[in-house]
């Protein structure tokens, strides 16, 4: 890990031209480096029009300048944010001329280590930075705002806290060895753990929609060939990037495409027709449309309106259901056979021609309505963990239930202790940090030492 001592330096916005572009720089000669460069002393927090001079005294650029001091600062340390016009030449010469002076270039996410290294933010909202930079959607948006203003930090903190409660109750018993859990403890410490449990499981369960919201919703194109699959999909992106041709069996590999419906992230992906008699070359892609069907989150399946309901393979049906499905009537500019929907009842049916565009806002809504249901709330707060959170959730979640099994056996206190240890590590880990002075101060506030 670089160390925290030397004062480094980046550009803050993409290369290339734009009406202006930010250089940072953070570390403990921020200070010292402004007062060469603009020949004052800067007041923290006020935005300063200054010449930008260099040091052969040659001016680079007029510039915004911002001095923030330390803790108050995005990094925690003194922080300087030069905005100057958005060349890219006139930004390079800004940063080489911060390097002659001693910084260092920055790596990458090195501003935000740094604040969380100066204990500004915990790790998770270090990691909600990057989701916001990378949120593809406005749901993937709010979450990462609310994950940044600390919403998963704070159910963290009560799950914490409710655990450093339990441990302090059965700590207390640990120095007397004479002494084991009375019942009415075990009665209390077993409800403790049996909630603890239940909020690990809640918090665990919200990994897929993080996923979701990374990724985007795995939508999947399914239906006959020649149903009109590719035109939908053409229709939803609005452009020509499958392939569409009236001869059947077209689509044999995959066509992707990520689009925001309302405020979701959808990813679409189109294809190969299940033919129910399939060519030998077409079995493939079969093959490996039912391997896409195995890790879709929704389906769009793509019918012929004025054909027969086909018969689909059991692996596709198996896995539809009122909830994951919306059933697409396509061609319905050339009339739809009449029983087509009493046929499909039970699955949300919407007609559709991809040709005239009929239908295309209901079917958006449908899309929109599926998205919803995935999302995983508590109280007001989107809660959408990611691998990392999950892992360390996992971790805190065995360790409970052993605590729990120990609890139920009378097994020795001590081990019992041992288990919420590690559930406690486990979950300061997401965080990244445990906190030990938080542990004795509960400690002492909850036992009487007297007793
Ligand atoms: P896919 O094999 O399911 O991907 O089907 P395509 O998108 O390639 O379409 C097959 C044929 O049906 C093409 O000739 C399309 O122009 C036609 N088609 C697709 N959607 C419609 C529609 O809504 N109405 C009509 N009349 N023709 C359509």
């Amino acid at each position: 890990m670089a160390s925290t001592q030397d004062t480094i330096a980046a550009l803050a916005t993409p290369v290339g031209t734009s009406a202006i572009a930010v250089v940072r720089a953070s570390g403990p000669d921020c200070a010292k480096i402004a007062q060469a460069i603009f020949g004052q002393t800067l007041p923290p927090r006020t935005a300063v029009h200054k010449d930008y001079l260099d040091q052969n005294g040659s001016v680079l650029d007029d510039v915004l300048v911002t001095f923030f001091t330390a803790p108050n600062s995005y990094s925690g340390e003194d922080t300087l944010e030069i905005s100057c016009h958005g060349n890219p030449f006139i930004a390079q010469k800004i940063l080489e001329d911060l390097f002659a002076r001693g910084c260092r270039a920055a790596e990458a996410g090195e501003f935000t280590r740094r604040a969380f290294l100066s204990g500004r933010i915990d790790l998770s909202q270090a990691e909600a930075v990057m989701d916001l930079i990378h949120a593809r959607s406005e749901r993937a948006l709010t979450a990462a705002n609310q994950q940044l203003r600390g919403s998963l930090g704070r159910h963290l903190a009560q799950l914490t806290d409710d655990l450093l409660c339990t441990l302090a109750r059965i700590e207390a018993y640990i120095d007397f060895p004479d002494e084991d859990l009375p019942a009415e403890d075990r009665g209390i410490v077993r409800a403790a753990i049996d909630q603890l449990i239940s909020g690990t499981k809640r918090l665990l369960a919200t990994q897929h929609y993080g996923d979701l919201l990374r990724d985007g919703i795995k939508t999947v194109i399914i239906g006959e060939p020649n149903a009109g699959k590719s035109s939908l999909l053409n229709r939803l992106v609005g452009s020509e990037r499958a392939l569409v041709s009236p001869e059947p069996g077209t689509t044999r590999d995959f066509i992707e495409e990520r689009l925001v419906i309302g405020p979701h992230c959808i990813r679409l992906i189109d294809t190969a027709g299940l033919n129910p008699s399939p060519a030998p070359i077409e079995r493939l892609g079969i093959a490996k449309t039912l391997e896409r069907a195995a890790e879709a989150d929704l389906f769009l399946l793509v019918l012929d309106a004025t054909r027969p309901h086909p018969a689909f393979p059991p692996e596709i049906n198996e896995r539809l259901s009122a909830n994951n499905a919306v059933v697409i009537l396509n061609k319905i500019d050339l009339g739809a056979r009449p029983e087509a929907v009493r046929e499909l009842a039970g699955k949300e049916t919407i007609e559709v021609s991809a040709l005239t565009g009929h239908g295309l806002d209901a079917l958006t809504d449908a899309i929109v309505r599926h998205a919803e249901s995935f999302a995983q709330t508590q109280g007001n707060e989107i809660i959408a963990i990611n691998a990392r959170h999950a892992t360390a959730l996992s971790c805190a979640q065995t360790a409970l239930n052993e605590a729990r099994t120990k609890l139920l056996s009378n097994g020795p206190i001590e081990l019992l202790a041992s288990d919420l240890r590690s559930a406690l590590d486990a979950y300061g880990e997401i965080g990244g940090k445990i906190d030990n002075e938080r542990m004795l101060d509960r400690l002492f506030s909850t036992f009487c030492i007297g007793k």
